[in-house]
């Protein structure tokens, strides 16, 4: 059984997995009305990993005899002045995330919860790849700047991106 700190830390993490996927949902919505399907794209598969990442601790919560309790999901800003701001959001959005995951990590810990810090291996890891791909992509914008055309390979290449299934985790299987 989970502790009931544990419990509420994992439902928090939840929550916060939700709003991740509003927020990128957000911005998939914003830059469709922009225009660029391409960028659009990419955040509605990051709006997609997202609601798997919850699924994933859904399932955990689930397996190990707790209660998922899933609460209001807080509201999201809905406008960018440019690409490379919304990207700089996601960037420093993941990193906030990184450091909730590093709590609840922290959490499973001094509760001696082995199987629980097992688990979140994979989100540490996971958290360096949005981390990397998200600077990767601040990057890119920052060396793009107001070069239309750039911007305009650089959506019609985002718009390959395609959805995978982050882990069989996912899965309710
Ligand atoms: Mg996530």
């Amino acid at each position: 059984m989970l502790t009931p700190k544990l419990q509420d830390a994992f439902n928090a993490q939840i929550n916060a997995e939700f709003w991740s996927a509003y927020l990128y949902l957000s911005m998939a919505t914003h830059f469709d009305n922009e225009g660029l399907n391409g960028i659009a794209n990419w955040f509605k598969i990051q709006f997609k990993e997202e609601q798997a990442h919850a699924e994933i601790f859904m399932n955990y919560v689930n397996s190990r005899g707790g209660r998922v309790l899933l609460a209001p999901i807080a509201g999201v800003d809905t406008t960018w002045k440019s690409v490379l701001d919304a990207f700089e959001a996601t960037l420093s959005h993941e990193q906030k995330v990184t450091a909730l995951i590093n709590n609840l990590y922290a959490e499973a810990e001094a509760a001696k919860d082995y199987a629980s810090r097992s688990r979140l291996d994979w989100f540490i890891n996971e958290q360096v790849e949005e981390e990397e791909t998200a600077r990767s992509l601040v990057d890119r914008l920052k060396l793009i700047g107001d070069d239309k055309l750039a911007l305009y390979m650089l959506d019609q290449e985002l718009a390959a991106r395609v959805y995978n299934v982050p882990s069989p985790l996912a899965n309710n299987a």
